[in-house]
């Protein structure tokens, strides 16, 4: 959808024959909500969870049990808290209803998605990648040619195996078996509550949710192959046991909708480019879905590497922007991945507390506030601190814009989306210049962005400040910098 709507000509192939039914991915943080809005999907993805501000998280024996430990009550306080930081709001879709809404935008931008077709091989050379594709249909093959290819093929990728790519990291922390249910539960949690519980009894370990869908649900209990046990130990009659045990509900008759295996666990790639190959999201680093993270993660991946391709594809960048994408994204990575680890072991393995879990930076800081390293900025002397808090941004290059209106009226949140934008104090005669950026004046909000009364900030596509100035215009100055952070 990002490429789509930057005018980038792109074919997606899934081999499932539709979006996901799972809704694994649920909630759209503050960061991944400015991108959806750049694509022109937030309002749509606001709109469909009508939850109230309530959102409750406990490690809790079930639902209606003993509370073992409380970690989230009255989480509408800080949405307000952070309004003015982060005004594209935050969303609480699951994956399931946020697919179809990014596949309509994607369509309508000339993408051409094609589902139950699987990438079967592909060979790079110096010019284009070369897929061969498998309609699971009509068992036709086809061979399509591209410039890039993006892995967008999840924790197992196929196309990560094929480059030979490993991973590091904490690797695997434990196996669950996944369901997905329908059932009425307004006895225990009234609908317009958002929850999730972390479930610790005698007889299993696990977690439930419910989702953006009233009355569907997920579930999840933990199983142990190093004890013997496999995910056929696991038929409907003893999940829905577990369940009613978790649940609080003796006579709980759960519609099981889908369920499978999967594995808990935290690994990065070492490479997330092999040429003309990226990886984006679960093909890049896996992290445990405590704190949901992963797939806001695979969002903020996915603009990244759209921005960046587009901006070569058109020819406004040399492909030497494309070297920022793994750095700058690795980094986000290993942050979200040391905040799940950590809350992993808080909420559901208390036993592997010690040395080895990574201290996290903090949720709103890695989510928000990462530096960003790469030759796509230019940064100033600094104490290489890897996150900056968002309630104290700077505009010091390498972090995200604060966020002020303009005396245009303007949010800067919307003129950042569509290019490169200058922000520029009043006195400094910025406006005179054309270099081929939008011109924006920071009235008297220049002090939010370091640069005194005659001097600007450049902003990328994504927010970030590429780099800034206190002095007065100077258009070699500006065509320097912008031939610097495009690598052109
Ligand atoms: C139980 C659970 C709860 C979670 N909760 C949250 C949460 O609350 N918040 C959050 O942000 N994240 C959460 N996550 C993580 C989130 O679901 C993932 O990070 C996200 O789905 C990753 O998206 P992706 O597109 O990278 O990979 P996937 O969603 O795995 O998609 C990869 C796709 O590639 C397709 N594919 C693979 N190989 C091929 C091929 N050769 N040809 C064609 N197609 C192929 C697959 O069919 C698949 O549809 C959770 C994960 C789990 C397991």
């Amino acid at each position: 959808m990002f490429l789509a709507t930057r005018g980038v000509d792109v074919l997606v192939v899934e081999r499932h024959e539709s979006t996901s039914i799972h809704p694994r991915a649920s909630g759209q943080h503050p960061r991944t909500m400015e991108f959806l809005r750049i694509g022109g999907v937030a309002d749509e993805v606001l709109a469909i969870a009508d939850w109230s501000s309530d959102f409750t998280i406990k490690v809790v024996e079930s639902v209606r049990g003993r509370v073992i430990h409380s970690i989230v009550e009255n989480f509408g306080d800080f949405h307000k808290e952070i309004e003015q930081l982060a005004p594209a709001g935050w969303g609480s879709a699951s994956q399931d209803q946020t697919e179809p809404i990014l596949l309509a935008q994607a369509r309508k931008h000339g993408a051409d998605v094609r589902f139950s077709t699987e990438l079967v091989s592909f060979d790079q050379d110096a010019d284009g990648v070369t897929a061969q594709l498998l309609d699971l249909v009509s068992g036709r093959a086809q061979e399509v040619r591209a410039s890039y290819l993006v892995a967008a093929d999840g924790n197992r990728s196929p196309v990560r195996e094929r480059l030979g790519i490993p991973r590091s990291g904490f690797g695997g922390l434990a196996n669950h078996i996944g369901v997905v249910f329908d059932a009425d539960l307004t006895e225990v949690l009234p609908e317009d509550i958002q929850g999730l519980y972390y479930l610790q009894n005698p007889a299993f370990t696990g977690a439930y949710v419910n989702t953006s869908v009233r009355g569907r649900h997920l579930f999840s209990i933990e199983y142990h192959p190093e004890n013997g046990e496999s995910y056929a130990d696991y038929p409907d009659a003893r999940i829905t046991e577990l369940m009613r045990i978790g649940l609080d509900i003796p006579d709980l008759e759960p519609e099981i909708v889908w369920k499978g295996p999967w594995e808990m666990a935290a690994r990065i790639a070492d490479r997330w480019r092999d040429g003309r190959v990226f990886l984006v999201g679960d093909a890049a680093k896996v992290t445990p879905p405590t704190g949901g993270l992963g797939g806001n993660a695979a969002v903020c991946d996915g603009f990244d590497i759209a921005w960046k391709l587009a901006a070569v594809v058109h020819g406004q960048a040399g492909s030497g922007l494309l070297d920022t994408y793994e750095p700058e994204r690795k980094l986000a990575a290993q942050l979200v991945v040391d905040e799940s680890l950590f809350n992993y072991v808080q909420r559901m393995a208390p036993h592997l507390a010690g040395p080895d879990i990574p201290e996290p930076v903090g949720w709103f800081e890695a989510i928000m506030g990462m530096r960003h390293t790469s030759s796509a900025v230019i940064a100033e002397p600094n104490d290489g601190s890897l996150v900056m808090n968002p309630f104290q941004f700077s505009g010091e290059p390498g972090f995200h814009a604060p966020h002020v209106v303009l005396p245009s009226g303007e949010s800067t949140l919307d003129v950042w989306g569509a290019g490169w934008v200058l922000l520029a104090g009043p006195d400094g005669g910025w406006d005179e210049i054309d270099a081929g950026v939008q011109y924006r004046s920071l009235g008297d909000q220049y002090d939010r962005f370091g640069v005194g009364r005659e001097g600007a900030s450049l902003l990328r596509p994504d927010g970030i400040v590429a780099w800034r100035t206190t002095s007065k215009a100077d258009e070699a100055t500006l065509k320097n910098v912008l031939r610097q952070v495009l690598s052109c």
